[in-house]
């Protein structure tokens, strides 16, 4: 949408193809009877391009809330009794509440805490060119690379695994160490949520989006599938567009795939498609998502001081396994904190969701164990659960984030190989992550196009 947008307020004219009956893909919110949104991602994202890519795509009317950078993430852990624990950002010096995170979380003492330190400092420390070399590279065996001993590998996993992913050791080990180190080439982020827009939930943005395109006059059609991107030699010519039964090619100057990299591979011709097709499979171990919404009358109170909680930012749930070490339970936000519009006046939403691999999106037992999970720590952090809960939504999706979850190769954003074809979306090689790397690819992608270095450089 964004890239579309660009295209068409410079004058390109631009098709956008959406097979479902409408557009946003994973920004999902619906509507729940009473004047309540729940959403279904995005939730909290990091803006380091985002706002100018919108800006540039003409969707200038869509507020974002930023949250303060000490109010970020925080922890809970099953069987804590609602105590708050510090979130052990890598390179913090140790503080009594951090050697405390320590023990409970990542199962190392203060001498365990200091070599835990160092050994982020030595992350910290590594040239762009190091780093680039590790970014297929799963954690489990970076680490072996970096000399950590298997309780210090442990630790930096487990501390990896609260920024959100529920398999830390598949993870590309670059990408963790940009955890504690920017590179040159990227800006600082800032955290940000839907705001108080008049709509609600993060389908806000896509209504921006949406305006956006009508005034760059770019043709929208929705519930039309593609099916194959046309090359004629090394050299796209169009798309093949499936709707209502039947198939029509599209001409093209230029191409631009937004469909997630696993399923793009199938789309292409057969040499680049070979090249792709590692990435594919790779990225398709992708999990979904459990998730859950929790509306409330007025805010509950924390059990740990008694005061309404006012968290604006992200809260990493943690269970405790059958060896009692912490798991990954997933994560809560208030997003009524910030868009007021999700619910009526005085009302709350709660939002919980766990990142989850497939095989347990596909085990009914699985999702009501998570879902269990989150109303078992709901009641644990907060005092007044029942006196004030209205209702509760349960649900499971296939499709979540790429976020830390493979060290597999990213298509760039020029395919390579074929001039006028260009990917877009989560999963390319930009320096951003999740909706960032969408946006940034999408700003990248648009200017190749206008400065013509495409195949065409045509409409
Ligand atoms: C539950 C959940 C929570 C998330 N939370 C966060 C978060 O907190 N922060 C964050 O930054 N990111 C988050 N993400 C990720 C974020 O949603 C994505 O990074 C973002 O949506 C950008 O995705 P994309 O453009 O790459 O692809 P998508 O949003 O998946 O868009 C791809 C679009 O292409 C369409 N499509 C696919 N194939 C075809 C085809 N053959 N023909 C026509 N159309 C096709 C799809 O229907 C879809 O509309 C979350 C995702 C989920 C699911």
């Amino acid at each position: 949408m964004i890239a579309a947008a660009i295209l068409g307020r410079a004058g390109r004219r631009v098709l956008l193809v959406e097979r479902q009956a409408q557009l946003g893909g994973r920004l999902r919110s619906s509507a729940v009877e009473g004047g309540w949104v729940v959403d279904d991602g995005a939730y909290l994202w990091p803006d380091a391009w985002i706002s100018e890519a919108l800006r540039r795509a003409g969707a200038d009317d869509f507020v974002a809330s930023e949250i303060p950078r000490e109010h970020v993430l925080r922890l809970f852990v099953e069987g804590e009794g609602g105590r708050r624990l510090a979130f052990p950002y890598p390179l913090r010096d140790a503080s009594p509440k951090l050697l405390d995170t320590a023990r409970t979380v990542l199962g190392v003492d203060a001498a365990g805490y200091a070599a835990l330190t160092v050994l982020w400092q030595r992350c910290a420390a590594l040239s762009d060119a190091e780093v680039e070399a590790l970014r297929c590279v799963p954690l489990r065996d970076g680490l072996k690379r970096l000399g950590a001993d298997p309780e210090l590998a442990a630790a930096l996993q487990c501390n990896v695994m609260l920024y959100g992913t529920y398999d830390p050791a598949s993870a590309s080990t670059a990408e963790c160490i940009e955890l504690c180190r920017r590179p040159a080439d990227r800006p600082l982020a800032r955290p940000v949520v839907p705001g108080a827009n008049p709509g609600g939930g993060v389908a806000a943005l896509v209504r921006s989006l949406e305006r956006a395109l009508t005034t760059a006059r770019v043709e929208v059609r929705t519930g039309a599938e593609v099916v194959a991107v046309r090359t004629a030699g090394s050299v796209a010519t169009g798309v093949a567009i499936e709707s209502g039964g039947s198939v029509s090619d599209c001409a093209a100057t230029d191409v631009v795939l937004n469909v997630p990299i696993a399923q793009a591979a199938h789309l292409l011709p057969a040499d680049l498609k070979h090249d792709l097709g590692g990435a594919a499979r790779a990225w398709s171990a992708v999990g979904g998502v459990i998730a859950a919404a929790f509306a409330f009358r007025g805010m509950l109170r924390l059990r740990e001081t008694g005061e309404p909680d006012e968290f604006p930012g992200w809260t990493r749930l943690l269970t405790r396994g059958a060896s009692g070490g912490c798991e990954f339970g997933g994560g809560m936000l208030w997003t009524t904190l910030h868009s007021p519009a999700n619910a009526p006046p005085g009302q709350h939403v709660l939002q919980a969701m766990r990142l989850s691999p497939h095989s347990d999106v596909d085990d009914p037992a699985r999702v009501v164990a998570v879902h269990d999970g989150f109303e078992r720590l709901i009641r644990e952090i907060y005092l007044d659960v029942d006196e004030r809960l209205l209702w509760t939504r349960r649900w499971a999706t296939r499709d979540g984030s790429e976020y830390l979850i493979a060290a597999a190769p990213r298509p760039p954003v020029r395919a390579p190989g074929v001039a006028g074809l260009y990917f877009v979306g989560e999963t390319t090689d930009v320096p951003a992550v999740q909706m960032d790397a969408a946006a940034l690819s999408a700003l990248r992608c648009a200017e190749m196009i206008l400065e013509g270095r495409g195949a065409g450089g045509g409409g």
